[in-house]
């Protein structure tokens, strides 16, 4: 059943069993695996089936960032059914029009405590998860796809790095967007007893006695009703779950991480290989985004699990780029950061780019007419191994990295309120000195392991200050807002996502991670967390 609430008066919706709020991978996940269980099944959701701008404004809010634009909270995340996966980016060589993202299965070392903030990390390990990443393949269209580099690499597609070296090779997958975001309508009246709310904000969650008892929802005309529920599970996305709890009436000694330690994925150009032979390009398609057969797939370099954790190091991963001769020169990077200031309208950092590029016209003037001609390959676009014209030149190489949980980062509650009169999200981001070490540790290894391989001659491009020029100025993986710990001190929720200090309300998504889990994308992680959710609650309610 699907219900539009900009289409509906009343000033209550029928008591749930179970209320799920937001339909993101993460509130679809839930809702299909409990529909059929002889329990209702209420989602609320804040956006539309389509793009709605009015929606889409209450994820507006306050940057405060050594790095994220001030529209960061606006630029990574949508309200919208599906989430956003609708900003799903990559693309495929042999085109068939859909959106997808990058599916990566994070390490055992990504869930143990390394040390790297003392604020803990899984009351689980990697194992625990292994049958939940299982199940999840079969949502996300990877049934059998293999995250073993050997499966997908020939002879010479690789940089040979021997079994002492603090280098490895990583496999990633690429899931569609429309599971989430194709044709959910249909998806959603196919579930038994499961009905979707659309146009439903949920503006708190409010206590009855000693448990959760009724959602607040807003209508879009502003008016207000209520939904009942015998559990609610927070599936709003890493900032608004953050941004919700805090806005709920929670019990005393509930809420005091409730936003805190909040990270993300920074991506950054980290160097440029120029390879030892120019057949490099054709030959190591490991590293290009390709279909192999019916998979769309990419390899990467990563620190090796033994490095990350000898080392004290971020886990972070590599990725290679083939480039046209020209590119990552000192005037191609600075033009590459006058883009960058240009969209954080950080009119300093637009003056001293292009100042920098001034004094090296040549170089200026290659970057400007590779830009133009329009040639430059991206990580999204992939195809570079089978690009006959054969004109590159070097590899741009981009690092991401993980970072340490950090409790001064974090998503409070702004003075600005919403089209709604609700306290918008305030975000504050700082690197730590001590990530931003790290990362400078973990390029020398990646040049010293390059070069000890034979790949060719690199160059780093982290400034002699330590500078490190970020792609993304959204915040694409808000991760670490309500934490899972095995004691309220250290966290939000308990290792079965259920708030500490409560009975029956339950947040799901990236905002339960209490790691940024090295390097992976987190969708696949959240599908199979959701999964996981899904059993426990179905124990619950028998
Ligand atoms: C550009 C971009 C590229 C990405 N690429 C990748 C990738 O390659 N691989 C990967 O794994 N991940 C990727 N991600 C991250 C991925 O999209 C998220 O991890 C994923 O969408 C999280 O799912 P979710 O359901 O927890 O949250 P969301 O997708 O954010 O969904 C939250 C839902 O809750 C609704 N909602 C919010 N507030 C309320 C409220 N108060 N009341 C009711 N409903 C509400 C929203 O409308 C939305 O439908 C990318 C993100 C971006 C921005």
């Amino acid at each position: 059943v699907i219900t539009d609430l900009a289409a509906t008066s009343g000033s209550e919706l029928a008591p749930a069993d179970v209320c799920i709020v937001g339909a993101g991978p993460a509130g679809q996940v839930l809702a299909s695996e409990l529909a059929g269980t002889n329990k209702r099944v209420v989602v609320l959701e804040s956006g539309n089936l389509s793009f709605d701008a009015k929606a889409i404004a209450l994820n507006d809010g306050e940057v405060d960032s050594s790095h994220h634009s001030p529209r960061a909270l606006m630029k990574g995340r949508r309200r919208q059914v599906g989430g956003t996966t609708n900003l799903w980016v990559y693309g495929s060589t042999g085109d068939d029009g859909r959106h997808r993202a990058r599916m990566l299965i994070p390490r055992e070392i990504d869930f143990e405590d390394r040390g790297l903030s003392g604020a803990g990390a899984w009351p689980f390990g990697r194992s625990a998860l292994d049958p939940y990443y299982e199940r999840a393949r079969a949502l996300l269209g990877l049934e059998g796809a293999s995250f073993e580099p050997d499966a997908w690499r020939t002879n010479g597609s690789t940089f040979d790095f021997d079994d002492s070296s603090m280098l490895t090779h990583i496999v990633c997958h690429h899931a569609a967007s429309d599971v989430f975001s194709g044709n959910v309508a249909d998806q959603f009246r196919g579930l038994r007893e499961v009905e979707l709310v659309l146009n439903a904000t949920v503006a708190s969650i409010n206590r009855d006695n000693d448990r959760m008892g009724e959602a607040v929802v807003v209508r879009p005309d502003g008016t207000r009703l209520s939904l009942k529920a015998r559990v609610f599970v927070v599936a709003t996305g890493g900032v608004e779950n953050a941004r919700l709890l805090l806005l709920s009436d929670l019990p005393n000694g509930s809420r005091s991480n409730v936003g805190h330690y909040l990270m993300d994925h920074p991506e950054f150009d980290i160097g440029v290989l120029h390879p030892a032979s120019r057949t490099a390009f054709e030959q190591m398609n490991f590293y290009d985004l390709r279909w192999t057969g019916d998979r769309l797939v990419s390899g990467q370099i990563a620190l090796s699990s033994d490095a990350v954790t000898t080392q004290g190091l971020l886990d972070m991963c590599f990725v290679l780029v083939a480039q046209r001769k020209g590119y990552g020169t000192k005037a191609g990077v600075e033009l590459k950061k006058l883009s960058a200031a240009k969209r954080a309208r950080n009119l300093s950092g637009v003056t001293r780019a292009a100042g920098a590029a001034a004094v090296r016209p040549r170089e200026a003037v290659a970057a400007i007419r590779n830009r133009l001609a329009g040639d430059e390959y991206s990580e999204f676009r992939g195809g570079w191994s089978v690009d006959s014209s054969r004109r590159f030149g070097v590899f741009e190489v981009f690092a991401v990295a993980e970072q340490s949980p950090t409790s001064s980062n974090r998503i409070s509650l702004s003075d600005r309120r919403d089209g709604f009169g609700i306290p918008r999200a305030h975000m504050h981001w700082r690197w730590q000195e001590e990530d931003l070490e790290r990362i400078r540790r973990a390029g020398h290894i990646l040049e010293a392991e390059l070069q000890r391989a034979g790949a060719g001659r690199y160059e780093s491009l982290i400034g002699r200050d330590g500078a490190i020029d970020v792609h993304w100025q959204g915040i694409h993986h808000p991760m670490g807002t309500t934490r899972m710990s095995i004691s309220p001190e250290h966290g939000v929720v308990d290792a079965n996502c259920l708030v500490h200090g409560t009975t029956n309300l339950y947040v799901t998504g990236t905002s339960v991670f209490p790691t940024g889990l090295g390097y992976s994308n987190p969708t696949f992680t959240v599908v199979a967390l959701v999964i996981r959710l899904a059993d426990h609650l179905r124990t619950k309610l028998t």
